[in-house]
């Protein structure tokens, strides 16, 4: 799938675009035009039908694509059943939030609210998922994604082990997150417990591993550093330096500015 096709499936369409929501849409598809034209409406259109705005994007690969890091029963169930319940979930939240509107009736807005958060960061992280890997994987990255990685931890080596440990060590089910943090200029390796807790504001997740059980256990059982170490070996550095550079086009020239 390219990242023009995955910024527009990720976005809520034109409408989530103008409301300038599609920045994150446009960090996670990477340096692709899906922030395009669309960006310039003053007025976002209409919502597109009762049965939701948010859709689940296309795999970019096959279903068997991944193996033997991920197997091909692991990755369709994941991708069928978890993914797309995010999606419908997501939709269910928005749905019931504007009956909510409707009605005045603001008793469920708490648990809502969470339903919202929850499957919006379960949509936007598994979207991300999908194309934070590829078959065979890729070399390790270059250019400004390798500068300031290694001027963020010290080394790649460095940062692959600090990555590898935060994903491993996530408590219950989360991601391990390499992210960048745009006030301080700088990247940082993130856990998120869920989908959404423990993230902070602003940082957009450039490359994301996805360490619930259903992500491995079908395949690796209770063996989440096996999974995490085979996960590596497919990243698609890349999309992540694609990305990299749509959000942090000058990073060294900035830095010391923001402190
Ligand atoms: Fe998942």
């Amino acid at each position: 799938m390219s990242e023009d096709i995955l910024g527009s499936l990720l976005s809520r369409r034109s409408a989530i675009k103008a409301a300038g929501i599609g920045a994150l849409a446009f960090a996670v598809g990477g340096a692709g035009g899906g922030a395009g034209a669309a960006t310039q409406e003053k007025t976002p259109p209409a919502q597109e039908g009762a049965s939701g705005v948010y859709e689940l994007p296309p795999l970019p690969y096959g279903f068997n694509a991944l193996a033997p890091a991920i197997d091909e029963t692991t990755l369709q169930t994941h991708y069928e059943k978890h993914h797309a319940a995010y999606v419908k979930g997501l939709n269910e939240a928005l749905r019931k939030l504007e009956m909510a509107r409707n009605s005045k009736d603001f008793a469920q807005v708490r648990a809502l609210s969470r339903d919202l958060a929850f499957n919006g960061s379960g949509h936007v992280l598994h979207t991300l998922y999908w194309n934070s890997i590829r078959q065979g994987g890729s070399a390790e990255p270059q250019g400004a994604l390798r500068t300031t990685l290694d001027r963020d931890f010290g080394s790649f080596d460095a940062f692959k082990a600090q990555f590898i440990a935060a994903a491993v060590q996530v408590e219950a089910s989360g991601w391990g997150v390499l992210a960048w943090e745009p006030m301080g200029k700088r990247l940082m390796v993130l856990q998120a417990e869920r989908h959404e807790d423990l993230t902070i504001w602003g940082a957009t997740p450039l490359m994301v591993c996805d360490v619930w059980e259903h992500a491995y256990y079908l395949q690796y059982k209770n063996r989440r550093d096996e999974y995490v170490n085979n996960f590596w070996k497919i990243i698609d550095w890349q999309a992540a330096a694609k990305r990299f550079e749509a959000v942090a086009a000058t990073p060294a020239e900035t830095r010391k500015a923001a402190k």
